[in-house]
């Protein structure tokens, strides 16, 4: 852990498994459980550090910053809204069990820890922005279209995959590019 004045995080702009994709400093979100499109990560916030990948403390973050720029997109993009299906807070769970998925199901934010058994490396879905971003889309078209949510159609359940992907990039390239940073967004997983 490096030095921090207890402001600053360290996280990944996109996927971390993606081609040059690297940890950049960051100030912590704040206020992220005010309206509109106010969410809760669950469990303790550990205090603002340079935490290192692959801990509980940086997955907080991590996911914290990423759903964060999430908002700050869709404030802007969809002002006068902002209430999730389920009410005003939406929560996110960082490790939900052990799998290699992620999902919104209408009460939270779901995600993951999986052993990848070609490397053996231990893998997060929450810290992939890609991945949270994308179930966050869910999350949102879920708030402004309920009525696609049960509708018995592959067409619908393919356009809320797409919708979800088309969050991901768009809040990741927005975002990125107003902290100042050249990383382009790379979708490498689609999960459900
Ligand atoms: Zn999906």
């Amino acid at each position: 852990m490096d030095e921090a004045d207890g402001t600053r995080i360290r996280v990944f702009l996109n996927d971390p498994a993606g081609r040059g994709d690297r940890l950049v400093e960051v100030d912590a979100p704040q206020a992220m459980d005010e309206s509109p499109w106010a969410f809760r990560v669950e469990g303790t916030a550990p205090p603002p550090q340079l935490y290192e990948p692959d801990t509980a403390e940086f997955l907080y973050w991590q996911l914290a910053a990423a759903l964060d720029r999430g908002k700050r997109f869709w404030a802007r993009r969809l002002p006068g809204r902002g209430t999730w299906e389920l009410g005003r807070v939406l929560p996110a769970v960082p490790v939900a069990g052990s799998d290699l998925n992620a999902f919104y199901d209408r009460q939270a934010l779901r995600f993951f820890r999986a052993v990848d058994e070609k490397t053996g490396n231990v893998v997060y879905s929450g810290e992939s922005p890609d991945v949270s971003l994308h179930e966050q889309g869910h999350a949102v078209l879920d708030a402004i279209r309920p009525d696609l949510w049960d509708a018995p159609h592959f067409e619908v359940a393919a356009f809320h995959e797409g919708f979800g992907d088309f969050a991901a990039n768009a809040a990741a390239a927005v975002t990125a590019m107003s902290a100042g940073s050249a990383v382009l967004p790379q979708t490498s997983i689609v999960l459900s």
